[in-house]
């Protein structure tokens, strides 16, 4: 499925594997038109793919994915059509990053009691990055030859119950939501069934969302079964939020979340990029 939107995509601002505005060339040459970039943490990236965005005509809505906690576990908010200049915005992800290195020195010292060279492996993480993700760490992992690839990295090592994985403390959803709408973002759960949590939880966790000003889930994200969409269609239903569309792609080299190959929305859900501040052109896409 081709899909000309594209609300979710990361750079080497964080865990991309592409330059910003290489990543605008690569989303553009797949048939995006409309596209957000949303680093984890960070708005670093959006000067560059702004310049590259009007080399190719493609529509770049301003977007980050915030790290919040909410219950003791990680949720991802998405914020949209945000103003990268916004002060409470900048002090809230400055001060998420500063967490995200607080988890990463515990993640290296948790590798080193387990016998693996956690200092070398916490130098190799940051190197590249103001912003270190488990990504960066199953890369390290990978570069020192301790797993065979990344996804043995998350399997063996980072994964929820594995041995260096460290539950980190984000700023509280609500706060996160609020950073978001008050520079004029709409604030989005990021990838809903990544996260596992019992019913009754995520109902709770939408319910609290929508009354902190919470907009819209993103019901369609990359690798996702017809399944998966349904399920997370009824969940914005019935919590009466807005839904969003985008890959989470990271590197042309991982094969199932190509920018721009999206299904479409179901009819009847309301497209968050219907609502004011995304491009005009996005209002007729389904
Ligand atoms: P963090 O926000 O630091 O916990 O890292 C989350 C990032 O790690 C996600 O955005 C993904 O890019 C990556 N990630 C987490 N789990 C996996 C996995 N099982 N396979 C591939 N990438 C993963
Ligand atoms: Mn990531
Ligand atoms: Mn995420
Ligand atoms: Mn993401």
């Amino acid at each position: 499925m081709r899909s000309v939107i594209d609300l979710h995509l990361h750079s080497s601002a964080s865990d991309g594997k592409l330059a910003p505005r290489d990543l605008v060339t690569h989303a553009a040459s797949q048939g995006v038109r409309i596209m957000a970039l949303t680093d984890h943490d960070t708005t670093s990236g959006l000067e560059e793919a702004r310049a590259s965005a009007l080399e190719h005509r493609v529509d770049l809505v301003a977007g980050v994915e915030v790290s919040a906690s909410w219950r003791g576990r990680s949720i991802h908010v998405l914020g949209l059509c945000i103003d990268p200049t916004a002060a409470l915005l900048q002090a809230g992800l400055a001060r998420t990053r500063a967490l995200r290195n607080q988890r990463a020195q515990a993640i290296a010292a948790r590798l080193t009691r387990r016998g693996l060279p956690g200092t070398d492996l916490l130098e190799s993480a940051a190197a590249s990055t103001e912003v270190i993700t488990r990504t960066h760490f199953a890369h390290a992992l990978v570069e020192h030859g301790i797993v065979p690839d990344a996804s043995e990295a998350y399997a063996r090592w980072l994964g929820q119950g594995r041995p260096g994985h460290v539950s980190a403390n984000f700023c509280p959803l609500g706060e996160v939501v609020e950073w978001i709408r008050a520079c004029g973002g709409a604030p989005v759960i990021a990838h809903p069934l990544r996260y596992q949590l019992s019913a009754g939880a995520r109902r709770s966790l939408l319910a609290e969302f929508k009354a902190a000003g919470g907009e819209a889930i993103e019901v369609v994200t990359g690798g996702q079964s017809t399944t998966q969409v349904e399920a997370a269609t009824g969940f914005a239903l019935r919590a009466g939020l807005a839904a969003s569309a985008g890959s989470d792609f990271h590197d042309p080299a991982i094969p199932w979340n190509p920018p721009g190959r999206l299904a479409n929305l179901p009819p009847s859900l309301q497209p968050v990029w219907m609502r004011p501040g995304f491009p005009r052109g996005a209002a007729g896409i389904p």
